[in-house]
Parts: structure tokens; sequence; C-alpha cells
């Protein structure tokens, strides 16, 4: 079979304003960035509120191999197999982060037959969002030491700022840095350091935003840092909030591409999914929502990660209500769920499978606990054997839920029919009673536990010293009701990465807390978490490059 950027090549994809009709889009409510993207605009999105919203339809999945499980590939699947199945289907995924895609990581399109197009813009600096969300995180921390330079009036204490620096490139040299060398002219030196874009609470604001006013009121409440007594010092205190909204008045409008069967696709924002929440923007979820029978979105990493926050942070703040949850099951994950080591990952192991389902399990009922009617997705490899595929079916039975064979990567749309029919039915069947984990109500460190032992099935959550007093300092200046945002492996129910299957009565080390008014959530940081990729040995851009048409080659 082709590659991935062969296949997105081949497409023979319609103009973009063919498919913004489709959503029921005049080309004036659009805002095409060449032929195959377009924004759609706010004010078109205006035009939106109070039409009904279609049935959501939540794509997660087991705790993954480093590869990837297929979920970006099987929510674009699912999506052209809802639209050849009758409904009007729209998928809506996150923007990819440009560093990662020039280290060793596959696309953030989809792959095979089920796939985004274009995918290399998509890829790279597509509608331009995240160059703008640099921009605006940037423009604050210039207006930070700007503001130190001409006589520190709010009184910031320059060891206790946290905002630090922003670009969308993997490079760890640049984790800690030290500012403002070079003598007076330059500022005052202090230490500080750079994460990679999708990691800045200005990507989680874009993404959570409902509109340009809640956008700016966000941006204002970011705290950036605090004054030698403790106070918190935020961007609007230093009128910095305008001036960002400005920055990312354009990128807060949707992006509208298509898949390779010319199914509309929004794809906007790109969260992190450690240290924030890992999904699509609001405001694209609920553009798509009104304009759709079906709406189809991925979380990150695996359902105890991925689904808890889109479900408890997402949902939550969007007054959400989702109809299904499609769970993405790979062989090769259930295998290493059940212990096999990677290097034989390709054999048939039945039992190795049978072990891993238990995985598999706790995340079916962690699923139907938020209230969400289940289907297991297996997204099938070429090389699964019948005996593997029927010791999940089986194991999928026992427990009630249908485990549905997907052949999309091989075949597009037409291999997930099977399991568009199922969702439909599950969706369409009114079994869906969402409610989140927990109250808003909850005290922070209850919220910490509660996931800790409810969806991770730890014994306990064990603070750092001086860590829940940080917290109940946050209760009492009124932060008490924000949800929260797990950072942890994605590779375990655990914090070890290497406890695979349904470890349960484990300890979760929450080693830091940080406060993120402006998203709206509190991060508890469980284990070493990177907000600075770097690149590997030989990082994928040794081999990218454009061929004698000027085409992008060696880019998956
Ligand atoms: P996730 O969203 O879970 O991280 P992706 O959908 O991005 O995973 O897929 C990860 C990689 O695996 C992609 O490069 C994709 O082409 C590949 N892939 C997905 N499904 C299959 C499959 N059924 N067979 C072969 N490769 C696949
Ligand atoms: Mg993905």
């Amino acid at each position: 079979m082709d590659t991935d950027l062969q296949i997105a090549r081949q497409a023979r994809k319609l103009p973009i304003a063919d498919i913004a009709a489709r959503l029921g889009l005049t080309p004036a409510e659009i805002l095409p960035y060449g032929h195959d993207k377009a924004k759609i605009s706010h004010a078109a999105l205006a035009g939106l509120q109070g039409r009904p919203m279609g049935r959501l339809v939540l794509v997660t999945a087991i705790n993954p191999t480093p590869a990837g499980e297929g979920k970006t590939t099987t929510t674009v699947g699912l999506g052209d197999a809802l639209n050849r199945i009758g409904k009007r289907a729209t998928v809506c995924i996150r923007e990819a982060s440009l560093g990662p895609n020039f280290g060793m990581k596959g696309g953030a399109a989809g792959g095979g037959r089920a796939q985004i197009v274009p995918m290399e813009e998509m890829n790279l600096h597509f509608t331009g969002d995240f160059h703008a969300v640099t921009s605006a995180h940037n423009l604050l921390s210039a207006m930070i030491d700007n503001h130190i330079y001409w006589g520190n009036a709010l009184g910031l204490d320059t060891r206790r700022i946290t905002w630090r620096r922003v670009m969308d490139m993997n490079d760890r040299a640049l984790r800690d840095v030290v500012t403002g060398l070079g003598g007076v002219a330059n500022g005052h030196v202090r230490q500080t350091g750079f994460d990679i874009t999708v990691a800045s609470e200005v990507m989680a604001i874009l993404c959570l935003a409902t509109d340009l006013a809640d956008l700016q009121a966000r941006l204002g409440r970011i705290v950036i840092g605090y004054t030698a007594d403790r106070r918190p010092v935020t961007a609007r205190d230093l009128r910095a909030d305008g001036a960002m909204t400005a920055l990312l008045r354009d990128a807060l409008q949707p992006n509208l591409v298509q898949t390779l069967e010319n199914n509309p696709a929004l794809v906007h924002g790109g969260p992190f999914g450690n240290i924030a929440h890992g999904c699509n923007s609001i405001i694209a979820t609920n553009a798509a929502l009104r304009m759709s029978d079906y709406v189809v979105t991925e979380a990150g990493f695996g359902a105890d990660l991925g689904a808890e926050k889109f479900l408890d942070i997402k949902c939550r703040m969007a007054g959400l209500q989702p109809s299904v949850a499609v769970l993405v099951a790979t062989i090769r994950a259930l295998k290493m769920n059940g212990g096999v080591a990677k290097a034989d990952l390709g054999a048939e192991d039945v039992a190795g499978v049978r072990r891993g389902c238990a995985n598999l399990g706790r995340h079916i009922e962690n699923l139907l606990g938020f209230g969400l009617p289940v289907v297991v997705a297996l997204n099938h490899f070429s090389g699964d054997t019948e005996a593997e595929v029927e010791a999940l079916r089986a194991y999928c039975a026992e427990h009630g839920v249908k485990a549905i064979t997907a052949r999309h990567w091989a075949e597009g749309g037409a291999g997930a029919e099977e399991l568009a029919q199922e969702v439909v039915a599950l969706a369409e069947g009114g079994g869906a009673d969402f409610h989140t984990l927990y109250p808003d109500s909850m005290p922070l460190w209850q919220k910490i536990e509660t996931i800790c032992t409810r969806i991770y099935r730890a014994s306990h959550a064990e603070a750092a010293p001086g860590l829940r007093q940080q917290l109940e300092t946050w209760e009492a200046a009124g932060h008490g009701r924000l949800p929260v945002c797990i950072a942890k492996t994605q590779y375990s129910f655990s914090t070890d990465p290497t406890l695979r299957g349904a470890p349960e009565g484990h300890i979760v080390p929450v080693r830091e807390v940080r406060l993120n008014v402006g998203a709206g959530f509190v991060v508890a940081i469980c284990g070493e978490i990177m907000t600075m990729p770097g690149l590997p040995r030989n990082p994928a851009a040794e081999t990218i490059g454009l061929d004698e048409d000027g085409q992008i080659v060696g880019l998956f």
C-alpha cells in the first residue's frame, strides 16, 4: 500500500466552497485560505446559535503503544462511514504541532484511506493558528520583561514569574534559559525557559473559549507570576489581553477542510494531552454540532486521560452531551498491555491478547460509568490473526459490549460501515445518560483523589509537601470550582509507564499543581512531564525535503 503522503496526494479534493455548502454555509460565510482550506467566519458562527444540535460521538482508545492506535484514523474513517450510510457527519480533530513532525511522530491527519487533506499543510503551517498562539503568548512574555525594565510598578518578584516563552519546535536547548544578559539596556537578568506552543495556556484558552469576548476575558485572567508578598499578577494587570485577543482573532475561527471522501472536517486548536485537556476547540465542536447530524471527535491519549478530560473539562465547560463512546483497540496494543515485549508484537499470541483485554475492560467500565454507551472498534492491522480477533470479540461479548472490526485504514469509509451502524444504533437508542465524574463544588484535592481512585483505580493519591495547602489557598481565592487536569503517562493507568494492563491499588504521587485560571482548570502533575520535547538522534527532518516538482517528500 502507498504511504499516507502518497495516498493524500492522490486525493480528488473538491473546492472548499462545495464542502462548505454541504454544511449549509454560503461563500460569504467562509474565509478561503487557498482552494482547499477555509475558516468559518465569526459572523457565520454567531448565526448558528440557537440551531438544534446533532449527536456527538467520542473516539477514544485503550492505553496505546508508542506508535498510536489509530484514534484519528478511526475518527476520520467513522465520519466517512456515517456519511456513506446517509448521515450528515462532520469530523472534528486537533491541528498538528509542527515541531514533532521533524522528530519521529506520525502525522496528525489520520492514515491510510482515512485521512484529512491537505495533509502536508495540516501538518506544517496550515492556516497559521499556531503561529498566532505563539505570537500572543510571546507578546505577553515581552510585556512582562518590558514592565520590569520600566520600573516594575506592579512589584513582580522576578523569581516568581511562571509565564515562560513558547515556540513550535522540538528544541531541548531552550528548556531552561537566562534572559536579559548583556547589560543595563537589555533589562533584568532572570531565569526562564521555552515550552512547545501546544503546551501554552493560550492554546488551551483558544480551545475552551466560546467567543471573542470570552477569549479576551480568559486571556486577561492568566496568572503570569506573583509579587514579593505572593499576590497573583494577571495578563490584564499588564493590559496585555486586548492585544493578545487581536492577534488571536482570526485563529479563533475554525478551519474547514475535507476527508479523502470529500466529507467536511473541522480541524481546530491543539492543546497538549498531558498538562492540558488534549481536544479540539469548543467553538469548532459546537459549530459542527449545529451543522450536522453527527459529529465525530477524538480525545488525545488513552481513555483514562483523554476521555476523562474531554468529559470532565471540555463537555463540562461547554455543556456538551455526548451520545456514544467508541473505544479503539488494536491487537498489538492489547498484546502490549498483556505483557508481550515490543519486539514480539508481530507474532500471533492469543493468550497475550486475552491478558491485555483487562486493560480494555477497565476502560469500558470507566466509560459506562460516565453514562455513555460503548462500542469497541478494532482498528484492523493486516497482521492480525482470526484467533486473536476472536479472543477480543469473546471478551467483549462477555462484558456486554460489541466489538466491531473496522478496516477504514485499508478501505476508507466502506470499511467502517458496520461500526457506523452500531454507533447510530447506540446514539439513537437513547441509552446515554452522561454525567461528569465529580461536581464543581467538590474540593480540589478530592477531585484529584476521585480521578485517581475511580478512573486509575489507585488506592490513593499522595500530595507533595505543601501541595494541599497550595490548593486550599486557591480555593480561598475563589478557584475551588475549577475542574482538574491530570498530567501523567499515557501508557498506564498508573504513573509508571511500564505497568501495563489493569493495575490497581497503586499510589499516584502528585508532584506539583499549577493554576491555569485563564483556561479554567488546575493542573496536577504526576510523574515527569515534558513540555519542551527534543529531537531524536536521527530526526525525520534529515529526510524531509522537496522533489523536482517542488512537492514535499519524507513527511510520513
Ligand atoms: P492516534 O490518533 O491514536 O495517535 P493515528 O490515527 O494518528 O493514531 O495513527 C497512528 C499511525 O498509525 C498513523 O501513521 C496511521 O497511518 C497508522 N495506522 C493507523 N491505523 C492503522 C492500520 N489499521 N494499519 C496500519 N497503520 C495504521
Ligand atoms: Mg490522534
